[in-house]
């Protein structure tokens, strides 16, 4: 995946916003490029950026945690973030930076061409559907855009501060199967 970037530009030295200032490490994704099934997440954050992986911190534990109990092994998907590199003390992404790093994402989903996609998460959601989200009423619903069918789901952090919404999530993540299956 990095070097299918690196035709559009030296992803792993991007210069293109200045998220390059306080990162690491950029994190492109993980998992199979022929991938059926997409997450996008918000940002990379601070393991992440160590690491130059995506979802490897207590996100990603939640992410692991709410994928088996939907049935889904996460070597078969493929998982990225909106931005690539992690904003200073996990802010959200400025609007600039998101549009600096969209092309990235873009080709990733053009190059993997998934069945479905899953936004996890308001910036994830927002980004993608081009509007406002209200994730409380959206959340579990699939919506079709531009050739490209969405799922809304929280962010697997959310759980990190409610782990009440540990049901709803999984309810959520339970239509990823859905997603293939039609
Ligand atoms: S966030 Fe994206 S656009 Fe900004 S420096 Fe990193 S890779 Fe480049």
């Amino acid at each position: 995946m990095v070097q299918i970037l690196n035709k559009i530009d030296d992803v792993l030295h991007c210069p293109r916003c200045d998220l390059k200032l306080s990162r690491t490490n950029v994190v492109v994704g993980s998992g199979p490029i022929n991938a059926k099934i997409m997450l996008i997440g918000e940002a990379p954050g601070k393991n992440e950026d160590k690491q130059g992986q995506p979802f490897v911190g207590a996100a990603g534990r939640n992410l692991n945690e709410l994928l088996e109990e939907a049935g889904i092994d996460r070597k078969d998907v493929y998982i990225t973030n909106i931005v690539k590199c992690r904003p200073p003390e996990n802010r959200p992404p400025f609007d600039y930076e998101v549009e600096a790093c969209h092309p990235y994402l873009q080709k990733q989903i053009e190059v993997i061409g998934p069945k479905g996609i899953v936004l996890l998460g308001k910036t994830a959601a927002e980004t993608m559907l081009g509007r406002k989200v209200e994730m409380g009423k959206e959340h579990g619903t699939v919506v079709e855009k531009d050739g490209h069918r969405y799922l809304i789901t929280y962010h697997p952090a959310a759980m990190i501060y409610k782990r009440t919404l540990k049901d709803t999530l999984v309810e959520d993540y339970k239509k990823i199967s859905a997603l293939l299956a039609e």
